[in-house]
């Protein structure tokens, strides 16, 4: 790419990301048309603050192979929810009012993941329905997709008490049913959202952090895998939209392949 075209790339990748703000109902930011400075004069506004210093060194994706991606042998989405059946397999059925199996096409080019229901999709039995999702749906449409064109589920299909994270036995117990799920859709790409999820899909030791784990595609069997911070990050957050964005972009890129 030449000098001009890569600067040409960047201000579409800038105006790109403004629409994305404001479509995400930033009221701050102006149009995208009007947003770009005019050749010569200097923007009224900085540009939005980055989140993380970009290292350059980003350690090598995290490759997963498992016999069950080659075997098919996962079955259908409505079988894996009749195999959880009224699950009682760790503690977390004490306390939770419904099971969040996950929603979305069963065909998804996408599947996002995030860690566990909160106390509105524990109420309503879905996925991302309260404030995190919210944001999970207008990130869906700043893609140019609905969110019935993707798959999402959770990490565990019950509610920790008081949002915890999820604890390692949970997980174990609640795994092999999104291992399922993830090869009964079979994306062109899992997006994890969150360290909980990316922890859980790619076996990584619990120091890595979520900067070193996102931006680049990792391997989960026959999906690409992206790692990006959790829309509830992005509520406490802002300035964490931007890298969500770009992680998106390459997502977006990915499919339109
Ligand atoms: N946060 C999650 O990780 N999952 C949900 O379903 C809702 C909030």
């Amino acid at each position: 790419m030449s000098e001009k075209e890569e600067t040409k790339q960047l201000v579409k990748d800038f105006k790109g990301y403004l629409e994305f703000q404001a479509r995400m109902g930033n009221g701050r930011v102006m149009p995208a048309e009007s947003a770009a400075p005019e050749r010569g004069k200097k923007s009224a506004k900085p540009p939005p603050p980055k989140a993380e210093k970009k290292s350059d060194e980003k350690p090598p994706p995290i490759v997963i192979e498992s016999d069950l991606f080659e075997s098919g042998g996962a079955g259908s989405l409505p079988e894996i929810r009749d195999d959880i059946g009224d699950c009682s397999r760790c503690k977390l059925h004490s306390t939770r009012k419904t099971i969040v199996f996950g929603e979305g096409n069963p065909d998804a080019d996408i599947v996002f993941v995030g860690e566990g229901p909160g106390r509105d999709e524990d109420e309503q039995g879905r996925p991302f329905v309260g404030k995190a999702g919210k944001l999970l749906d207008k990130i869906i449409e700043a893609m140019g997709m609905k969110r019935a064109d993707v798959y999402i589920c959770n990490v565990v299909k019950c509610r920790p008490p008081d949002n915890r994270n999820p604890e390692p036995d949970e997980v174990a117990q609640c795994e092999p049913f999104l291992i399922r799920q993830i090869n009964s859709v079979s994306p062109r790409v899992v997006v994890c959202l969150g360290l909980v999820a990316a922890k859980a899909l790619l076996k990584i030791e619990s120091s890595r952090s979520l900067g070193s784990l996102r931006g680049v595609f990792h391997l989960y069997g026959n999906s690409k895998l992206m790692v990006t911070y959790h829309p509830a990050a992005l509520l406490r957050n802002p300035a964490f939209k931007r890298p969500l964005w770009e992680d998106m972009q390459t997502v977006m890129a990915e499919i339109e392949k």
